[in-house]
């Protein structure tokens, strides 16, 4: 089945919102087994969206529409719909009492306008709203299905669930189903060699990689016509995958995120961390805070941005300042083990580097050394991150909370 989605509304195009219904729309359709092959946004503009919705009907069998159901003049979504394929529009009581009712409970009488909601394509699938004024529809004509939602996402994903994926369910077999594998420390264009000859060869799975900050995501995907077939057919893949990348995955949950992955280790192992940072200011501790459960884990926070604060806080020395520069290995290293004899937790990491936004030959923007200690091993590494001064601090945060939790893989190891 082939399916595109069409989003309307001025102000997507305007940028002033972001299209998360199409984001939603794609994600469940995927889940779903339905292949959606365009995605389109248009205006309010009934002349625009005609041209637009003939063409998507030419080449797809089914077209999801959100967007422009309200009551206003510029909603034009329904209306211009039914003239393309020819179905007229009618009354419907049901639509009009959930309309009447509900402007009721908000004092105020509906208008001439609001009744054109009431309106419904003929012969359709009604899709009540018991979120707002707008009912939805599934119009089905000559082997063509539209499907018209509103553009709220609450009201749009709530018709969604109720109504929309029991009825694509029901007009398909295939099910696809997908495994993610989250590497940290690789680099997708080693991740991409390291895999070549698995992503190459595949077609049911399907291997891809994508890059996040820092970070990279596999994401196998099978199709099947049973959640067990696809997940059959998914798992000899990621064992190989996960083979491949060692270590380096930390994660095959989709919500897990670095410090989750880190919080759960040190959660199991029973460890605490602490965290010295200049660059990142803070944005490392924060992340671990972030997750549920970190009061467990996480010790001390030092934010030693200033020299002085890393001599008094972490007892760093001042030739090591003088003779090597705040933005080095061996101040990385005396951050790191400042911070475990100060804080006596298990574990401590540290992030020292330029963030930019100036570059030059003695402050080379993106240069991070982060340390990392157990009390006993002190590891230091050196980076060149790229980007602006928040991504090389995002970079710099997440690449310390890998190396802690390398550390805690470790000592696991030993233990
Ligand atoms: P209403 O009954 O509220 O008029 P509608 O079906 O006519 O709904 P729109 O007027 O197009 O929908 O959009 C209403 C609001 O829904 C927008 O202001 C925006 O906040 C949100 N919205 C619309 N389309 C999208 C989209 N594609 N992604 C995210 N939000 C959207």
């Amino acid at each position: 089945m082939k399916a595109e989605l069409i989003s309307v509304g001025t102000e997507i195009l305007l940028g002033n919102i972001v299209n998360t219904n199409a984001a939603y729309l794609s994600k469940q359709c995927a889940s779903l087994g339905i292949n959606v092959y365009a995605q389109s946004v248009v205006g309010d503009n009934d002349k625009r969206l005609g041209t637009l919705f003939k063409d998507a009907m030419s080449r797809s069998d089914v077209v999801i529409l959100t967007g422009g159901l309200g009551p206003t003049e510029d909603d034009l979504t329904k209306e211009t719909v039914c003239e393309c394929m020819d179905v007229p529009l009618v009354r419907d009581v049901k639509a009009e009492e959930n309309m009447v009712n509900i402007l009721k409970g908000l004092s105020y009488t509906p208008s001439h306008n609001n009744y054109k909601q009431a309106l419904v394509p003929k012969d359709s699938i009604i899709l009540y709203n018991h979120n707002g004024t707008a009912p939805g529809a599934i119009i089905e004509k000559n082997g063509f299905t539209a499907i018209l939602l509103p553009g709220p996402p609450i009201e749009m994903t709530a018709m969604f669930e109720e109504y929309v994926i029991p009825y694509l369910r029901s007009k398909t077999n295939d099910v696809l189903y997908s495994y993610t594998i989250k590497e940290c420390g690789i680099g997708e264009s080693l991740l991409e060699t390291m895999l070549l000859d698995i992503i190459d060869n595949q077609t049911n799975p399907t291997v891809a990689t994508y890059a996040k900050t820092s970070c990279s995501e596999v994401r196998i995907t099978a199709k099947a016509d049973s959640f067990e077939k696809a997940q059959n057919l998914v798992k000899p893949i990621a064992e190989e995958v996960i083979k491949r990348l060692g270590d380096n995955v930390y994660s095959t949950d989709e919500k897990e995120n670095i410090e989750d992955a880190l919080v759960r280790l040190l959660r199991k192992n029973n460890l605490t961390i602490s965290v010295a940072e200049s660059c990142t200011g803070g944005l490392t501790c924060s992340k671990i805070v972030n997750v549920g459960g970190a009061s467990e884990v996480f010790k001390y926070g030092f934010i030693t941005y200033a020299n002085e604060a890393k001599m008094k806080l972490l007892g760093v020395s001042k030739d090591t300042l003088e003779k090597y520069t705040a933005v080095s290995e061996k101040t990385a290293r005396e951050m790191a083990c400042g911070a475990i004899k100060e804080s006596g937790a298990d574990v401590a990491v540290s992030i020292t580097g330029y963030a930019g936004p100036y570059d030059s030959e003695d402050e080379p923007k993106g240069l991070v050394f982060i340390g990392c200690t157990n009390g006993k091993d002190t590891f230091c590494r050196q980076f060149r991150f790229n980007g602006n001064r928040q991504k090389i601090r995002e970079s710099a945060s997440v690449m310390a909370l890998n190396m802690a939790r390398l550390m805690i893989i470790q000592y696991e190891m030993e233990n």
